[in-house]
């Protein structure tokens, strides 16, 4: 069989091969802590539940659901964003609904990427961008981003040819995998650039609700002028505890908006209703729960901190996000050093080469993990001691 070159030179995904080692252990007996994955460990809140229960015995909820979204759910989403950001979006123009944000970014390419055209990504960063750029035939070109630069692609270093062919920035702040935090004025150079450029600007906003300190992200949309070149990728997976129900959302240009749903439209056939009745819930309801997780992320990010520091990595407690990334002593990499703590001590953390050549030197452990696992991790970390001490 020959299968396309798209498939052939697909990278196995990150989570795939740690996935597998953490089945082989098991396999054998071992108990494996795992501070791998960011997926939200507490349940999605009963009153959201109840929406779906409710909406499951509905029979006109039985039937092909509307591609671009339950309109009800479009406003809901315009209304959140316009109480959350103060930015108004015209529900039926410049809202969608997506079967989670990765869904939507990874079909995003086929909407500003012919064969040959370049999008920007950075690196270290979430490796869908990349992907659905080489899915579209188009080419990711990485922007380094370093702790000396904040963990921001410097703009001003973007060569004006490369400027002038790219078609498409991904951004994504709060960021994955380094918990980096953007200002509005790093938001206000970045639109003004996409202008200069006639560069679209896709924002990825997972974690603008993961936040701790009494810090809150922004939108790309605070920027003027941002819905001239932008659309936002945002999602219900991590702010209301519901990766496992797949709904995520758009906001942004209006012709951004309407050419991905154009191609949704010809690939899937919308969103189960019943679990769009759970979105509008989600952002309808109470929004209390918010509070409550990050409460327990923060407190979970501490002592993460706390016992990264005893073993000798250098890691601060991030703003926002789901994760700690914490740099390895020099000479160490991450590969090796995650490899050594499944072996030595059976606790999972991710390689930050995994996201790119940037991220090595530094390891990434997600707050998502049962508070008395993460203990039992925790304790085998310094009780190993480090690399010092091995
Ligand atoms: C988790 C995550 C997503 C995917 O969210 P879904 O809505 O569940 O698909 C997208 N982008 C980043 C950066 C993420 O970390």
């Amino acid at each position: 069989m020959k299968l396309a070159k798209r498939v052939e030179e697909l990278p196995p995904y990150l989570f795939a091969q740690i996935s597998k080692v953490i089945a082989a252990k098991k396999a054998q007996g071992i108990d494996v802590v795992t501070f791998g994955i960011g997926d939200p460990d507490l349940p999605t809140p009963p009153h959201i539940l109840a929406a779906l229960h409710r909406a499951a015995d509905d029979p006109a909820n039985h039937r092909y659901p509307e591609s671009e979204g339950l309109p009800r759910l479009r406003q809901a989403i315009a209304d959140w964003y316009e109480r959350r950001f103060e930015v108004a979006f015209d529900a039926e123009r410049e809202a969608l609904a997506l079967i989670g944000s990765k869904e939507g970014i990874a079909h995003m390419a086929l909407t500003l990427i012919d064969p040959g055209d370049v999008a920007l990504v950075t690196d270290p960063g979430y490796p869908v961008y990349e992907i659905g750029t080489m899915f579209a035939g188009g080419v990711a070109v990485k922007l380094p981003l370093t702790r000396e630069n904040g963990w921001l692609p410097d703009l001003d270093a973007i060569p004006e040819d490369l400027a002038a062919r790219a078609r498409v920035l991904w951004l994504n702040y709060p960021n994955n995998p380094t918990a980096a935090v953007a200002d509005l004025a790093f938001f206000e150079k970045a639109v003004a650039w996409a202008r200069e450029y006639d560069v679209s600007i896709c924002h990825d906003n997972p974690y603008c609700d993961v936040a701790f300190d009494g810090y809150r992200p922004l939108s790309i949309f605070q920027a003027p002028g941002a819905r001239e070149v932008a659309i936002e990728f945002n999602s219900f997976s991590k702010i209301y505890n519901m990766t496992g129900w797949r709904i995520g959302m758009a906001v942004g240009n209006a012709e951004l908006v309407d050419a991905l749903m154009r191609v949704k439209s010809n690939i899937d056939s919308g969103i189960p209703q019943a679990i769009q009745e759970m979105a509008i819930e989600a952002v309808n309801g109470p929004q209390g729960v918010i509070a409550d997780h990050n409460a327990i992320y923060q407190r979970r990010r501490d002592r993460i901190v706390e016992t990264l520091r005893a073993i000798g990595l250098d890691a601060d407690p991030p703003k926002a996000s789901l994760y700690v990334w914490a740099k390895l002593p020099d000479g160490v990499t991450s590969g090796d050093f995650a490899a050594r703590l499944i072996e030595e001590c059976a606790v999972v953390v991710t390689p930050g080469r995994g996201y790119g050549v940037n991220g090595e030197g530094y390891v990434r452990l997600s707050v998502t993990i049962a508070d008395d696992r993460m203990e039992e991790g925790l304790r085998r970390l310094r009780d190993w001691g480090g690399l010092g001490g091995a």
